[in-house]
């Protein structure tokens, strides 16, 4: 992850701002409260680097830590990770008493899931922690309505004979980000039912939770007693209407950044790139950026993608290939100097002096905030400023 060596600029790297992470989780802390906060870090905390940003948001007071699939969960605690840790994709043949064994709460979607735990708790001889998820609308996972009492009354039994701790209920929002979306409320009224039915089961949970990060930007309602953030923990606005990330006290936290390979003089004519879909308008200077789409950048952001050099805005010139790209910088001959390879490219960041940002990206892509920082590759070192001194080959 944090392979680069401080005195050999990378070709391409990702910046991750440690003290922006921590920042925004005090403000997400301050938003959310009194509810507490999860710090959401599935898919390498949305390509940020799972360790690292884990660390960070539970020095800044993070109270949860919430991951998508058993080996998140895993890898955590194995990185010594303590308290409380969720963990809610699951599928037949998971190992479940791994999980019970390193005392992460598991969350309950359906029947299956839950008899899968308790032979985990049989095997294991540990009582284990569950979290029952409702389906309040969303259509995806959780356990729909007429299934509810079904799963909730033999998660008591489970309780009842010591084999489970409910330690939450839950659901997750389908438009949080669209607010006045007629199925928020709709979706909230289904939440209360549901613990109103668990409630008068005798369920006690520890949590009940509702909200990402659009919810919790947005409907203070819908924050209970822990919010799930993930994107906005990131510095990114979940959605362009909900306003900016500064508008919510917010920073960006990853800057993808390249060095130029090379900058050459063109003539008027001259095909730019694969299938030649740019052509210079006149002579003109090339700046090849060493950054493709097996590095993320997506290939849709052919002939739209923002990239800034020198301090000014370009767009990128033909199509993304999969290892670079190119940017045509114009004739020059002005008063700024010529960029010169080894300089840097900026594709995104906090957006300070006009830089593109990773919403900008997804503007021009057609996409979301979420899907450009997370897409961004293995190949692409993390470099984290302040360094991860937690980290121990920091
Ligand atoms: C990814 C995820 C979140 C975090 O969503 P953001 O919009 O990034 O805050 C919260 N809850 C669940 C169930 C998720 O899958």
């Amino acid at each position: 992850m944090s392979d680069h060596t401080a005195l050999t600029p990378a070709r391409l790297e990702a910046r991750i701002d440690l003290d922006a992470l921590r920042s925004n989780v005090r403000r997400l802390r301050e938003i959310a409260a009194p509810a507490q906060v999860m710090a959401v870090v599935k898919a390498d905390a949305y390509g940020h680097g799972m360790l690292p940003c884990a660390r960070a948001a539970l020095e800044a007071g993070a109270a949860w830590i919430g991951t998508a699939v058993p080996q998140e969960a895993l890898a955590l605690r194995a990185a010594g990770i303590e308290g409380p840790i969720l963990t809610w994709l699951h599928s037949p043949g998971d190992d479940f008493a791994a999980l019970v064994r390193a005392d992460v709460d598991v969350s309950v979607s359906g029947q299956w899931a839950l008899h899968a735990i308790l032979e985990a708790v049989e095997r294991t001889g540990r009582p284990a922690r569950i979290q029952l998820k409702a389906d309040t609308g969303l259509g995806r996972n959780g356990v729909q309505p007429h299934d509810w009492p079904l799963v909730v009354d033999e998660a008591v039994k489970a309780e009842r004979d010591g084999l489970v701790k409910v330690t939450g209920v839950w659901s997750h929002f389908a438009c949080a980000d669209e607010p006045g979306h007629p199925s928020i409320q709709l979706q909230l009224t289904a939440f209360h039912e549901a613990l109103a039915y668990a409630e008068a089961a005798g369920v006690r949970p520890e949590v009940r939770h509702m909200a990402n990060s659009p919810a919790t930007l947005s409907l203070p309602e819908s924050h209970f007693d822990l919010v799930r953030t993930g994107v906005a923990m990131y510095g990114l606005s979940p959605a362009p209407e909900l306003g900016l990330p500064a508008d919510h006290g917010l920073r960006p936290v990853m800057s993808l950044v390249a060095r130029l390979a090379s900058v050459k003089r063109v003539p008027a004519g001259h095909g730019v790139s694969y299938g030649h879909t740019y052509r210079t308008s006149e002579e003109t200077r090339l700046a090849l950026v060493p950054a493709g789409y097996a590095d993320g950048v997506p290939r849709a952001a052919s002939g739209v993608g923002p990239v800034s050099i020198g301090g000014r805005r370009y767009t990128i010139a033909g199509r993304v290939a999969m290892d670079q790209f190119v940017v045509d910088l114009g004739p020059g001959g002005g008063a700024d100097p010529d960029p010169r390879p080894g300089d840097e490219a900026v594709l995104f960041g906090p957006g300070d002096g006009g830089t593109p940002t990773a919403q900008d990206w997804a503007d021009a892509t057609d996409t979301i905030g979420y899907e450009i920082v997370t897409r961004i590759g293995p190949r692409v070192p993390r470099v984290y400023h302040p360094v991860d001194s937690s980290a121990p080959n920091a």
